[in-house]
């Protein structure tokens, strides 16, 4: 709480009264707050890859100048580690961009069935070297939505790649699609996604959190996978500027299943 007091006087310069205003400022702080750990998991984030970088440079400097060995080894890690701050940056760059976009209203006709179709074939390398069948199960015409090309093939590639790589090590994953007429969660008429997996579930108390930015279950597992911790929200925010609906529904032992909800009604 903010709280201004101020006395006042009449025309006589009597005392009148007091005036004690108390502001509700904890969204300001909330606001504040969030924006503070944002910055600092950002520099924590891009520091990690920044200090493995410039350790290595020191040694191929140093003891293993002359071990092409050692140099080759090294130079594999450090372009994983640049590879890592270059995610990390794109990711950074994509979600302040959907952040700027979110009270535009997407144009681009998009054909959802089209559009995953694409999306599994660029992921088919991750799914065989994870042992994975990817199912997709499509409608026989193509639905086609008013949105955004480009955000929509993010949204499902992030969810299809983090069932691949959460849950999909010898398992199969899932894309189905569900068509109502007036869908009860949008009251509108909608295609819902749901992209399943079979792998080890989430449990109740991380699933309102998923969302949030850098926000992991498992930080080393995320990072080990190459993951940046900011899937989820992208997608979240991309879904929202569709006015759309994020579901995830998973439990310990019985894999996850995040879905979709797109409007169909043309936007005016
Ligand atoms: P990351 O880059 O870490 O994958 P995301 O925002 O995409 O970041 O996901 C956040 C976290 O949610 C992941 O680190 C992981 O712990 C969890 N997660 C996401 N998808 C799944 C899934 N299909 N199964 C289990 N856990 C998942």
């Amino acid at each position: 709480w903010d709280v201004t007091c101020a006395a006042f006087r009449d025309t006589g310069g009597q005392f009148a009264g007091v005036m004690i205003s108390f502001t509700d400022v904890s969204d300001l702080e909330n606001a504040v707050a969030m924006r503070r750990d944002f910055v600092a998991n950002v520099s924590h984030e891009l520091r990690t890859p920044l200090t493995a970088l410039s350790g290595f440079i020191e040694t191929l400097n140093g003891a293993a100048k002359d071990d092409p060995a050692a140099r080759a080894r090294f130079l594999g890690i450090m372009e994983n580690e640049a590879s890592r701050m270059n995610r990390l940056v794109g990711d950074l760059l994509s979600l302040s961009r959907v952040e700027s976009d979110e009270r535009m209203r997407p144009t681009d006709e998009v054909g959802i069935g089209a559009l995953l179709r694409s999306v599994t074939q660029v992921l088919k390398p991750l799914a065989t070297d994870q042992n994975c069948d990817l199912l997709l199960n499509l409608p026989e015409s193509d639905v086609i939505l008013t949105g955004d090309r480009d955000q929509l093939q993010q949204v499902f590639t992030n969810l299809i790649e983090n069932a691949l790589k959460y849950g999909g090590r010898n398992k199969s994953v899932s894309i189905t699609t569900e068509m109502f007429d007036n869908d009860p969660l949008l009251r509108a008429p909608t295609i819902r996604i749901l992209v399943q997996d079979q792998g080890e579930g989430i449990a109740a108390e991380h699933i309102p959190r998923l969302t949030e930015r850098f926000y992991r279950i498992d930080g080393h597992r995320s990072r080990e996978m190459g993951g940046t911790g900011l899937g989820l929200a992208i997608v979240k925010h991309i879904i929202n500027r569709h006015r759309g609906r994020l579901r995830i529904e998973s439990a310990p032992g019985q894999g996850s299943c995040f879905t979709v909800i797109l409007r169909r009604e043309k936007q005016a």
